[in-house]
């Protein structure tokens, strides 16, 4: 089996952005290969964060993956901290990497801007965190959205550069495309986040969820009940796309806001039960979980060790071939 890395920062909340855009391909992705999933917290510091909410926006982060179906028997989920081998293969990455591809990446750029006051060399270095965080367990296929491709390609590059220098070590790794889109916010303006206040939780009640859908943006077209609309203008739709089967998609939902067959309230309450059929399941298993939360951090320590372990046999390979003493223990 191929091995799959992928990684997550803890926010503190799972919106149904990071269910469709991400989680949900991973729990597909986790039967088709070895899959390491990491909390990484290590790329959650690189910006102002307040340390006595980490520890719980981590656990929580953990409870939620397993919750939306990441297996607690089949997958690695594991702290990205409880490993200490992704920091040390950074620093030995940061040796190979010439620091103006790190400036031209564009999140660096955009994180740059955003955190003008906080522009610190671990921003700068992410993308070499990251390289190590997939290569140090040797990692072929990175499921990303398009936006990490550019990462994704780093990744390689640093591979190469390293292999053509020691000695072949770390496979070219592989982006893996999610079939999704990235997913917009229920204000349609930008990518759904927790920063911008524009989700829709994966743990909110369904009373919740309807005061955010009930006053969001439509098709500008649907002023009144009886103007008919396109629905592919329509960030309602759009999430439609991600919850409701065909044919209702189609005969219910598209034909309805063309001929103006439906109103965008009937639509949003469709839109409402479907999406409510995915997200109760997982409400239900993380509630679960939330009563068996010692259980749930043996799964998390024991998953640690399991990382330990393979990270420190890359950590001596890749030692030995630099003609560094392999002191680095497991
Ligand atoms: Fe959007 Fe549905 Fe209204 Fe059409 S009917 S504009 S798809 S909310």
């Amino acid at each position: 089996m191929k091995v799959l890395f992928t990684g997550i920062q803890p926010t503190g909340l799972l919106h149904i952005g990071n269910y469709f855009g991400a989680i949900r391909n991973w729990v597909e992705l986790q039967y088709k290969y070895k899959s390491f999933i990491s909390v990484v917290d290590l790329h959650a510091i690189t910006i102002e964060y307040d340390p006595r909410e980490m520890e719980d926006n981590v656990f929580e982060l953990a409870l939620g993956l397993f919750a939306c179906g990441i297996d607690l028997e089949k997958t690695t989920l594991f702290v990205q901290s409880e490993v200490t081998g992704h920091a040390d293969l950074t620093w030995i990455f940061n040796t190979v990497t010439p620091l103006g591809e790190l400036e031209r990446m564009t999140q660096f750029k955009d994180k740059a801007k955003q955190h003008r006051k906080n522009v610190n060399i671990g921003l700068l270095d992410y993308p070499v965190l990251q390289a190590a965080d997939i290569l140090i367990y040797k990692g072929e296929i990175v499921p990303v959205g398009e936006d990490q491709v550019q990462h994704v390609e780093f990744t390689r590059e640093v591979a190469r550069r390293f292999n053509a220098r020691f000695g072949d070590t770390f496979p070219e790794c592989q982006a893996e495309l999610t079939a999704t889109p990235r997913v917009m916010g229920i204000d349609g303006q930008s990518k759904m986040s927790k920063s911008k206040g524009n989700f829709i939780a994966v743990l909110e009640s369904r009373e919740e969820i309807w005061k955010k859908l009930a006053p969001a943006p439509t098709d500008p077209a649907r002023v009144k009940r009886s103007d008919p609309g396109t629905p592919e203008k329509c960030n309602i739709y759009f999430y439609h796309q991600l919850v409701t089967p065909e044919p209702e998609l189609s005969e219910y939902i598209a034909h309805g806001c063309r001929t103006a067959g439906i109103g965008c309230l009937d639509c949003k309450r469709k839109l409402l039960d479907n999406l409510m059929k995915v997200l109760d399941p997982i409400q239900e298993r993380y509630s679960d979980l939330a009563a068996r939360k010692g259980e749930v951090r043996d799964v998390l320590e024991a998953n640690a060790e399991t990382c330990r372990e393979v990270a420190g046999r890359t950590m001596l390979e890749v030692k030995e071939k630099m003609g560094l003493r392999p002191v680095w223990k497991v």
